[in-house]
C-alpha cells in the first residue's frame, strides 16, 4: 500500500470515482470551509456571477479535488481540470482559458507548481477575464487582447507557503482543510462500505479510521484492502478480527503514521537526542525536503501530539518514545 493511499490500480481509480461525494451534503467534516463555501456558492448562484476564484490548500489526500468538483455541481457549471506541471507555456492555458463558458470552474491542482511565465499570464485571466493571444506567424505575428467568459479558477495545493504572494493575493476565498477525526473517518467509512456493498461493524470502521493518517483517501484504500482480506480470509463481513488481521497484515501503524512520519520521529529520537533539531538539519537527515516536510508531515504529527514545534526546532515528545518504544533518557544526566 502507498503511503498516501495515491498508487491505484484501474479497479482502484474506478472504485474511487464512486466513493467521491457529489454535493455538499454527501462531504462530511470540515465544517469551517464548507459553512463559508456555502454561502459564497448561494449567493454566487443568485446574483449569477461566477464564485470569486478559490484556493483549497491543506495536506494531500482530504478532499481538495472532491471539494472543487463539488462546487462546480453546486455551481450547476462545467468543471475543466488540470494541473500545475502539466500546463507548460501561455498557449496551453489559452487553449483552457479560451473554452470555458459563463461560470464555468478551470480547477488546477498543485498551482504552487505552474512555471512563472504562465502564472504571470494567468494574472489578467484572473483580475480581468482578458488575455493576450498570439495571431498569425513569422512577420505578421501579432498579439491580440480578448475577452473571455467570467469564470472560477479554483487552485489546489499542499504548499500554500509557496505561492507567490502576487498568486495568493488574486485569490477572493481561500480555505484550508484539516485532518479528520476519527469519528468523522468512520462515517466516510461506512458511508463507502455501503456504496461497494460490503457488511461493516461499526467497532471494525473506527478500527480502520484510527489507522488512516486522518485522511479520507487512506480511510477508503484501506477499507479496499481490507475488503479483499475479509472476502478471502473471512466471510465477506468486515468485523474486528477481520479488521485487525489485515491491518497487521498490511502492517499499518497503530496510529495509522506512514513510514516518513516514523523515520523522522526515529531520526529525531536516535540522532538528536530527541532535539530540538532546526528543519533544514532535520531535512537533510530523513532526505526530504524542508517544505515537505513542514506541510504535509509535520502538522500530523503536531496534532498527534507527537512532535512539538519549538522556537530552537523540533523536539519529539514523551508520546512518541511510547510509540517507537524507546525510553527517554532523563534529562538531567546531560
Ligand atoms: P490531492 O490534493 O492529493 O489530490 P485531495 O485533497 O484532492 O488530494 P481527493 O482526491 O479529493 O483529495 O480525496 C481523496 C478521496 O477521499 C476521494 O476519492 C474521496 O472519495 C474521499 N474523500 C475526500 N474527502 C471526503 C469527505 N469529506 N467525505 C467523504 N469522502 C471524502
Amino acid at each position: 500500500l502507498d503511503p498516501t493511499g495515491e498508487s491505484f490500480s484501474n479497479e482502484d481509480f474506478e472504485i474511487d470515482k464512486a466513493l467521491r461525494p457529489l454535493s455538499f451534503d454527501d462531504f462530511a467534516g470540515q465544517q469551517h470551509a464548507l459553512e463559508n463555501l456555502q454561502v459564497f456558492v448561494k449567493a454566487s448562484n443568485l446574483r449569477g456571477d461566477a464564485l470569486d476564484h478559490t484556493l483549497l490548500h491543506g495536506p494531500p489526500g482530504l478532499g481538495k479535488t472532491t471539494l472543487a468538483h463539488i462546487l462546480a455541481n453546486e455551481l450547476e457549471v462545467n468543471i475543466k481540470v488540470t494541473s500545475g506541471p502539466v500546463i507548460d507555456k501561455p498557449g496551453d492555458l489559452a487553449g483552457l482559458l479560451t473554452n470555458l463558458e459563463e461560470r464555468d470552474v478551470l480547477f488546477i491542482d498543485e498551482i504552487h507548481r505552474l512555471s512563472s511565465v504562465v502564472e504571470e499570464y494567468l494574472y489578467s485571466a484572473m483580475e480581468d477575464y482578458k488575455i493576450d493571444i498570439m495571431i498569425e506567424s513569422g512577420p505578421n505575428a501579432r498579439t491580440v487582447e480578448i475577452n473571455l467568459n467570467p469564470f472560477t479558477l479554483i487552485g489546489a495545493t499542499t504548499r500554500s507557503g509557496l505561492l507567490t504572494s502576487p498568486m495568493r493575493a488574486r485569490f477572493g476565498i481561500s480555505s484550508r482543510l484539516e485532518y479528520y477525526s476519527t469519528e468523522l473517518l468512520t462515517h466516510i467509512i461506512q458511508r463507502s462500505a455501503g456504496i461497494l456493498n460490503v457488511p461493516i461493524e461499526q467497532q471494525a470502521a473506527i478500527e480502520i479510521a484510527g489507522r488512516s493518517r486522518g485522511t479520507p483517501r487512506i480511510a477508503n484504500s484501506l477499507l479496499r484492502r481490507v475488503r479483499d482480506f475479509a472476502q478471502i480470509k473471512g466471510n465477506g463481513k468486515i468485523d474486528m478480527k477481520i479488521a485487525k488481521y489485515s491491518l497487521n497484515a498490511l502492517s499499518v501503524d497503530a496510529h495509522g503514521l506512514d513510514e516518513m512520519d516514523n523515520k523522522i520521529l526515529r531520526t529525531i529520537i536516535d540522532r538528536f537526542k530527541g532535539g530540538p533539531v532546526g528543519i533544514s538539519t532535520l531535512a537533510t537527515a530523513v532526505s526530504e525536503n524542508a517544505e515537505t516536510i513542514e506541510e504535509v508531515y509535520e502538522p500530523f504529527l503536531i496534532q498527534k501530539g507527537f512532535l512539538m514545534r519549538t522556537p530552537r526546532g523540533r523536539e519529539a515528545t514523551q508520546e512518541a518514545y511510547k510509540h517507537l518504544g524507546v525510553v527517554k533518557p532523563s534529562t538531567n544526566q546531560g
